[in-house]
Protein backbone atom coordinates (compact mmCIF):
# COMPACT_ATOMS: atom_id res chain seq x y z
CA UNK A 1 0.00 0.00 0.00
CA UNK A 2 2.87 2.12 1.02
CA UNK A 3 3.82 2.99 -2.91
CA UNK A 4 0.27 3.62 -3.88
CA UNK A 5 0.07 6.34 -0.83
CA UNK A 6 3.52 8.01 -3.01
CA UNK A 7 1.25 8.33 -5.80
CA UNK A 8 -1.98 9.20 -4.23
CA UNK A 9 -1.23 12.52 -6.16
CA UNK A 10 -2.19 10.73 -9.91
CA UNK A 11 -3.77 7.75 -8.69
CA UNK A 12 -6.40 7.27 -6.08
CA UNK A 13 -6.84 3.59 -5.49
CA UNK A 14 -10.54 2.32 -5.03
CA UNK A 15 -9.74 -0.71 -2.93
CA UNK A 16 -12.73 -1.73 -0.85
CA UNK A 17 -15.33 0.34 -2.93
CA UNK A 18 -18.01 -2.32 -3.16
CA UNK A 19 -21.07 -0.37 -1.91
CA UNK A 20 -21.49 1.06 -5.36
CA UNK A 21 -22.82 -1.50 -7.98
CA UNK A 22 -21.15 0.81 -10.66
CA UNK A 23 -17.92 0.12 -9.24
CA UNK A 24 -16.25 -3.24 -10.14
CA UNK A 25 -14.88 -5.37 -7.25
CA UNK A 26 -10.51 -4.96 -6.99
CA UNK A 27 -8.72 -7.99 -6.01
CA UNK A 28 -4.75 -7.66 -6.21
CA UNK A 29 -4.11 -11.42 -6.34
CA UNK A 30 -3.06 -13.76 -9.07
CA UNK A 31 -5.78 -14.15 -11.30
CA UNK A 32 -7.46 -10.91 -9.56
CA UNK A 33 -8.44 -7.75 -11.34
CA UNK A 34 -7.01 -4.35 -9.95
CA UNK A 35 -8.52 -1.11 -10.86
CA UNK A 36 -7.09 2.90 -10.28
CA UNK A 37 -8.90 6.07 -10.66
CA UNK A 38 -6.19 8.27 -13.21
CA UNK A 39 -6.11 11.77 -12.65
CA UNK A 40 -6.54 12.73 -16.11
CA UNK A 41 -8.80 15.17 -17.51
CA UNK A 42 -7.83 14.56 -21.41
CA UNK A 43 -10.49 13.96 -23.57
CA UNK A 44 -8.45 10.76 -25.41
CA UNK A 45 -8.09 7.79 -22.82
CA UNK A 46 -4.40 7.48 -21.69
CA UNK A 47 -2.27 4.63 -22.69
CA UNK A 48 -2.22 2.00 -19.86
CA UNK A 49 0.23 -0.77 -19.96
CA UNK A 50 0.66 -3.43 -17.82
CA UNK A 51 2.72 -7.24 -18.10
CA UNK A 52 3.68 -5.91 -21.90
CA UNK A 53 -0.35 -5.88 -23.13
CA UNK A 54 -2.32 -2.56 -23.26
CA UNK A 55 -5.32 -2.75 -20.48
CA UNK A 56 -8.81 -1.32 -20.53
CA UNK A 57 -9.59 2.18 -19.73
CA UNK A 58 -13.26 3.35 -19.16
CA UNK A 59 -14.40 6.71 -18.86
CA UNK A 60 -16.97 7.59 -15.82
CA UNK A 61 -17.61 11.22 -14.04
CA UNK A 62 -13.94 11.72 -12.05
CA UNK A 63 -12.01 10.98 -15.00
CA UNK A 64 -10.42 7.70 -16.34
CA UNK A 65 -10.25 4.25 -14.85
CA UNK A 66 -7.59 1.80 -15.49
CA UNK A 67 -8.25 -1.84 -15.29
CA UNK A 68 -5.92 -4.31 -14.88
CA UNK A 69 -6.02 -8.06 -14.85
CA UNK A 70 -3.33 -9.94 -13.14
CA UNK A 71 -2.35 -13.03 -14.78
CA UNK A 72 -3.22 -16.21 -12.42
CA UNK A 73 0.32 -16.93 -12.74
CA UNK A 74 1.93 -13.33 -11.40
CA UNK A 75 4.42 -13.63 -9.00
CA UNK A 76 3.29 -12.05 -5.35
CA UNK A 77 5.13 -8.74 -5.04
CA UNK A 78 5.54 -5.71 -6.42
CA UNK A 79 4.19 -5.03 -10.33
CA UNK A 80 4.21 -1.76 -12.56
CA UNK A 81 2.26 -0.94 -14.96
CA UNK A 82 2.71 2.52 -17.12
CA UNK A 83 0.08 5.03 -17.88
CA UNK A 84 1.24 7.20 -20.99
CA UNK A 85 4.85 6.08 -20.52
CA UNK A 86 5.18 6.47 -17.11
CA UNK A 87 5.55 3.74 -14.32
CA UNK A 88 3.53 3.30 -11.21
CA UNK A 89 3.49 0.52 -9.02
CA UNK A 90 1.41 -1.49 -6.83
CA UNK A 91 1.48 -4.87 -4.45
CA UNK A 92 0.02 -8.51 -5.48
CA UNK A 93 -1.37 -10.28 -2.33
CA UNK A 94 -0.89 -14.68 -2.64
CA UNK A 95 -4.37 -15.94 -2.71
CA UNK A 96 -4.31 -19.94 -1.71
CA UNK A 97 -7.25 -21.47 -4.40
CA UNK A 98 -8.77 -24.33 -3.75
CA UNK A 99 -8.34 -27.68 -5.00
CA UNK A 100 -10.99 -29.35 -7.21
CA UNK A 101 -10.76 -32.95 -8.03
CA UNK A 102 -12.88 -33.97 -10.56
CA UNK A 103 -14.22 -37.60 -11.83
CA UNK A 104 -14.71 -38.51 -15.78
CA UNK A 105 -15.50 -41.28 -16.90
CA UNK A 106 -14.61 -40.34 -20.67
CA UNK A 107 -10.92 -41.33 -19.90
CA UNK A 108 -9.62 -39.66 -23.35
CA UNK A 109 -10.89 -36.05 -21.84
CA UNK A 110 -8.25 -36.70 -19.29
CA UNK A 111 -5.52 -38.98 -21.40
CA UNK A 112 -5.98 -38.14 -25.33
CA UNK A 113 -4.76 -40.05 -27.65
CA UNK A 114 -2.35 -39.39 -30.43
CA UNK A 115 -5.10 -38.02 -32.46
CA UNK A 116 -6.67 -36.34 -29.92
CA UNK A 117 -3.22 -34.63 -29.13
CA UNK A 118 -2.81 -32.94 -32.66
CA UNK A 119 -6.16 -32.19 -32.56
CA UNK A 120 -5.36 -30.47 -29.03
CA UNK A 121 -2.31 -28.85 -30.68
CA UNK A 122 -3.98 -27.42 -33.64
CA UNK A 123 -6.86 -26.22 -31.34
CA UNK A 124 -4.73 -24.44 -28.94
CA UNK A 125 -3.28 -22.53 -32.03
CA UNK A 126 -7.11 -21.47 -33.06
CA UNK A 127 -8.09 -20.59 -29.41
CA UNK A 128 -5.09 -18.34 -28.57
CA UNK A 129 -5.68 -16.71 -32.73
CA UNK A 130 -8.97 -16.03 -30.95
CA UNK A 131 -8.05 -14.16 -28.18
CA UNK A 132 -5.57 -12.00 -29.99
CA UNK A 133 -7.69 -9.74 -31.32
CA UNK A 134 -6.29 -6.03 -32.18
CA UNK A 135 -6.42 -3.65 -30.43
CA UNK A 136 -10.25 -1.48 -30.66
CA UNK A 137 -11.69 1.20 -28.64
CA UNK A 138 -14.93 0.69 -26.75
CA UNK A 139 -17.41 -0.98 -28.41
CA UNK A 140 -20.34 -0.28 -25.74
CA UNK A 141 -21.32 1.84 -23.38
CA UNK A 142 -20.64 0.53 -19.61
CA UNK A 143 -19.52 -2.76 -20.88
CA UNK A 144 -18.29 -3.25 -17.28
CA UNK A 145 -19.47 -4.41 -14.89
CA UNK A 146 -20.84 -7.78 -17.12
CA UNK A 147 -24.22 -8.75 -16.76
CA UNK A 148 -24.29 -12.64 -15.46
CA UNK A 149 -24.95 -14.95 -18.59
CA UNK A 150 -27.18 -17.52 -16.76
CA UNK A 151 -28.38 -17.59 -13.76
CA UNK A 152 -27.04 -20.70 -11.79
CA UNK A 153 -25.20 -22.17 -9.50
CA UNK A 154 -21.65 -21.50 -8.35
CA UNK A 155 -20.04 -24.81 -7.09
CA UNK A 156 -16.68 -26.23 -6.69
CA UNK A 157 -16.12 -25.22 -10.29
CA UNK A 158 -14.51 -21.62 -9.29
CA UNK A 159 -12.08 -19.47 -11.15
CA UNK A 160 -8.58 -20.37 -10.19
CA UNK A 161 -9.08 -23.84 -8.54
CA UNK A 162 -6.08 -26.51 -8.52
CA UNK A 163 -7.84 -29.62 -11.21
CA UNK A 164 -7.34 -33.10 -10.62
CA UNK A 165 -8.78 -34.92 -13.12
CA UNK A 166 -9.42 -38.73 -12.05
CA UNK A 167 -6.25 -38.42 -9.60
CA UNK A 168 -4.06 -36.64 -12.26
CA UNK A 169 -2.95 -33.07 -11.89
CA UNK A 170 -4.37 -30.60 -14.75
CA UNK A 171 -4.01 -26.55 -14.97
CA UNK A 172 -6.03 -24.66 -12.97
CA UNK A 173 -9.28 -23.14 -13.78
CA UNK A 174 -9.31 -20.55 -16.08
CA UNK A 175 -12.94 -19.96 -15.83
CA UNK A 176 -15.78 -20.04 -13.97
CA UNK A 177 -18.10 -22.85 -13.97
CA UNK A 178 -22.04 -21.93 -13.35
CA UNK A 179 -24.37 -24.84 -13.28
CA UNK A 180 -27.83 -24.70 -15.24
CA UNK A 181 -30.26 -26.95 -16.77
CA UNK A 182 -29.17 -28.34 -20.19
CA UNK A 183 -30.51 -25.83 -22.68
CA UNK A 184 -31.03 -22.59 -20.71
CA UNK A 185 -30.04 -19.32 -23.11
CA UNK A 186 -26.51 -18.10 -22.82
CA UNK A 187 -27.33 -13.78 -23.00
CA UNK A 188 -24.47 -11.82 -24.09
CA UNK A 189 -22.61 -10.17 -20.88
CA UNK A 190 -22.01 -6.67 -22.48
CA UNK A 191 -22.36 -5.54 -26.33
CA UNK A 192 -19.86 -7.31 -28.33
CA UNK A 193 -18.35 -8.70 -31.42
CA UNK A 194 -18.29 -12.76 -31.97
CA UNK A 195 -14.83 -13.64 -33.02
CA UNK A 196 -15.03 -17.65 -32.59
CA UNK A 197 -17.77 -20.52 -32.94
CA UNK A 198 -15.96 -23.75 -33.19
CA UNK A 199 -16.03 -27.24 -31.32
CA UNK A 200 -13.16 -28.12 -29.56
CA UNK A 201 -11.62 -30.84 -27.67
CA UNK A 202 -12.09 -29.64 -24.12
CA UNK A 203 -14.09 -26.52 -24.48
CA UNK A 204 -16.59 -28.65 -26.74
CA UNK A 205 -19.11 -25.80 -28.15
CA UNK A 206 -17.36 -22.50 -27.65
CA UNK A 207 -18.53 -18.82 -28.14
CA UNK A 208 -15.44 -16.12 -27.70
CA UNK A 209 -16.98 -12.57 -27.68
CA UNK A 210 -14.26 -9.38 -27.90
CA UNK A 211 -16.13 -6.29 -26.12
CA UNK A 212 -13.06 -4.34 -27.21
CA UNK A 213 -10.34 -2.51 -25.44
CA UNK A 214 -9.24 -6.31 -24.92
CA UNK A 215 -11.74 -7.48 -22.98
CA UNK A 216 -13.50 -10.43 -24.25
CA UNK A 217 -15.65 -13.17 -23.17
CA UNK A 218 -15.91 -16.97 -23.57
CA UNK A 219 -18.71 -19.87 -23.15
CA UNK A 220 -17.62 -23.23 -23.27
CA UNK A 221 -19.49 -27.04 -23.83
CA UNK A 222 -22.94 -25.19 -25.32
CA UNK A 223 -25.30 -27.24 -26.66
CA UNK A 224 -25.70 -25.32 -29.30
CA UNK A 225 -25.06 -22.05 -31.33
CA UNK A 226 -27.50 -18.97 -31.89
CA UNK A 227 -24.92 -17.17 -33.30
CA UNK A 228 -22.18 -16.70 -35.95
CA UNK A 229 -18.22 -15.47 -36.49
CA UNK A 230 -18.37 -11.86 -37.39
CA UNK A 231 -22.24 -11.13 -35.89
CA UNK A 232 -22.16 -8.13 -33.76
CA UNK A 233 -24.37 -8.72 -30.46
CA UNK A 234 -25.83 -6.25 -27.71
CA UNK A 235 -26.23 -7.12 -24.19
CA UNK A 236 -28.58 -9.89 -23.46
CA UNK A 237 -28.58 -11.41 -26.91
CA UNK A 238 -28.95 -15.26 -27.04
CA UNK A 239 -25.51 -16.52 -27.93
CA UNK A 240 -26.24 -19.98 -27.58
CA UNK A 241 -27.68 -22.36 -25.11
CA UNK A 242 -26.36 -25.04 -21.84
CA UNK A 243 -24.73 -28.28 -22.34
CA UNK A 244 -22.54 -30.78 -21.75
CA UNK A 245 -19.94 -30.86 -24.95
CA UNK A 246 -16.19 -31.19 -24.88
CA UNK A 247 -14.82 -32.03 -21.07
CA UNK A 248 -17.43 -31.56 -18.32
CA UNK A 249 -19.27 -34.21 -16.19
CA UNK A 250 -22.76 -32.30 -16.81
CA UNK A 251 -24.49 -29.56 -18.16
CA UNK A 252 -22.45 -25.95 -16.70
CA UNK A 253 -21.69 -23.17 -18.80
CA UNK A 254 -17.55 -21.93 -18.35
CA UNK A 255 -17.62 -18.74 -18.72
CA UNK A 256 -14.04 -17.14 -19.10
CA UNK A 257 -13.30 -13.31 -19.12
CA UNK A 258 -10.20 -12.36 -20.83
CA UNK A 259 -8.75 -9.06 -20.16
CA UNK A 260 -5.02 -7.44 -21.16
CA UNK A 261 -4.07 -10.75 -22.25
CA UNK A 262 -4.71 -12.54 -19.14
CA UNK A 263 -7.94 -14.80 -17.95
CA UNK A 264 -9.54 -12.87 -14.47
CA UNK A 265 -11.95 -14.24 -11.80
CA UNK A 266 -15.02 -13.40 -13.44
CA UNK A 267 -16.80 -13.45 -10.13
CA UNK A 268 -14.65 -9.94 -10.04
CA UNK A 269 -16.29 -8.05 -12.77
CA UNK A 270 -19.39 -9.25 -12.65
CA UNK A 271 -22.87 -7.94 -11.18
CA UNK A 272 -24.16 -11.29 -9.80
ZN1 LIG B 1 -14.86 -24.92 -16.30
Amino acid sequence: MKNFLKYSWFICVLFGYQADANVIQTEAVPGGVVEFQLNFSSETPPTVMYAGHQAAVIRDQQGWRAILGIPLSAKVGTHSFEVNGKQFNFEVQDKAYPTQHVKLNNKRKVNPNSEDMQRITREKQQISAALSQPWTDWIGEATLPLQKPVDGKLGNGRFGSRRVFNGQPRQPHTGLDITVAQGTPILAPADGVVVDVNDYFFNGNTVFLSHGQGVMTMYCHLNDFAVQAGQQVRRGDVLGTVGKTGRATGPHLHWGVWMNHTWVNPELVTDF
